[in-house]
């Protein structure tokens, strides 16, 4: 069964294999191996000595995106958050239960955010300290440009805090060139292909320790973790770490590299979405966004218009077929969403567009063409 889902993601043997014995995380053989995982993300991350601390949570990505929040924005203080659909949603909810004041920066669903627009927010609200921003939402499957618009945050004095969850180990991120990122935030198991648990939040020292005390949430207190480290060694895990994660980690960092690093999966999950979106035009569907805003992680297709579709029954006949996809719509008209992202190949991606051929004949779709499309 193949896993095309952003996240957790379809593995390799390897990986899955790494997990399959015990470890006391004190122990001197298991310390080496966490702090060598901390340093590699590091290096990957462009994290500069000094200025950047490799900060490593129990757990899925929002606690990480929420102690980051927690952590580097003031209790009462504001965070702007381009409103690019569920992800940066969800970033507004965190943001809102932990007390901080979200500004909703209106965005749209098939287009990237233009810099032009958060510089234009941030210069109406003086009061803004942080910009909140989804790399790649997942939802909509658009990437957002970390790279334009970090710029407009540092013209502005202001910091910036990424969701790179599902970018992070595919499209190109070095947080030394951005002096604005307050806070890079992903986990193991979307483009580094590792096992879910385990997330991660690459951040700026001096924030770190200027954030002191603002948490509200030991548990997710980032400062805290950071000094854990300065007092424990970076073979310290505060409480007790995913041992077996963090140990198929290190096997997913090592064939990442062996692949060719970050360029390489992006080129790799690019040529996954080229072959999906070809293929899919190819039997009739159409997919969500026009191909020159399409990014390479997730791709969503229209759902088809006829009365017999439902989304259940057609994510059961894949299934039957070998391959998995969400069972959820995540955008404002019904689509079907297909992670490009994981341990899978553009052939994958070809037996996909056959199987979803068959399945949609098989469930009795006659009509392929969407019942209603964005504006
Ligand atoms: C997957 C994802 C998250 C975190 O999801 P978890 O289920 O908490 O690991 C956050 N942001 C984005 C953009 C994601 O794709």
């Amino acid at each position: 069964m193949l896993l095309l889902i952003p996240g957790p993601v379809t593995t390799r043997p390897e990986v899955r294999a790494a997990m399959g014995q015990d470890y006391a995380p004190w122990d001197a053989s298991f310390r080496p191996l966490y702090a060598g995982v901390r340093e590699r993300v590091g290096r990957l991350a462009g994290a500069a000595a000094g200025t950047h601390a490799v900060l490593p949570l129990q757990g899925c990505g929002h606690f990480a995106v929420e102690a980051a929040i927690r952590s580097l924005v003031a209790p009462g203080a504001k965070l702007l958050i381009p409103m690019t659909g569920s992800y940066a949603s969800r970033m507004a909810k965190l943001a809102r239960d932990a007390g901080r004041v979200v500004v909703e920066l209106p965005a749209s669903a098939v287009q990237p955010v233009a810099a032009e627009t958060v510089a234009r927010a941030l210069a109406e609200d003086p009061a803004i300290g942080h910009v909140g921003l989804v790399y790649s939402e997942t939802s909509s499957g658009i990437v957002h440009d970390p790279v334009a618009i970090g710029a407009a945050v540092r013209v502005a004095g202001r910091k910036l805090l990424l969701d790179a969850v599902s970018a992070f180990g595919a499209l190109p991120l070095d947080v030394s060139r951005h002096p604005e990122i307050d806070a890079a935030v992903f986990t193991a198991n979307k483009c580094m292909e590792g096992m879910p648990g385990l997330a991660f939040v690459v951040a700026r020292i001096d924030a770190v320790q200027a954030g002191r005390g603002w948490a509200g949430s030991w548990s997710l207190d980032l400062c805290d973790i950071y000094e854990h480290a300065q007092r424990n060694g970076n073979g310290s895990f505060r409480f007790t770490p995913p041992a077996q994660v963090l140990a198929a980690f290190r096997t997913a960092l090592e064939l990442h590299e062996a692949e060719g690093g970050a360029a390489a999966r992006l080129a790799r999950y690019s040529a996954n979405a080229r072959t999906l979106y070809d293929g899919m035009l190819a039997i009739g569907l159409r997919p969500y966004l026009p191909q020159n805003v399409q990014g390479p992680i997730v791709l969503n297709v229209h759902a088809p218009g006829d009365a017999a579709w439902s989304l259940q029954g057609f994510v059961d006949a894949l299934k039957a077929r070998g391959f998995l996809i969400s069972n959820f719509y995540d955008t404002e008209h019904p689509s079907f969403r297909v992670g490009c992202i994981g341990a899978v190949t553009p052939d994958d991606f070809s037996r996909f567009v056959a199987a979803a051929d068959g399945a949609l004949t098989a469930v009795g779709i006659r009509d392929r063409a969407p019942a209603s499309q964005p504006e």
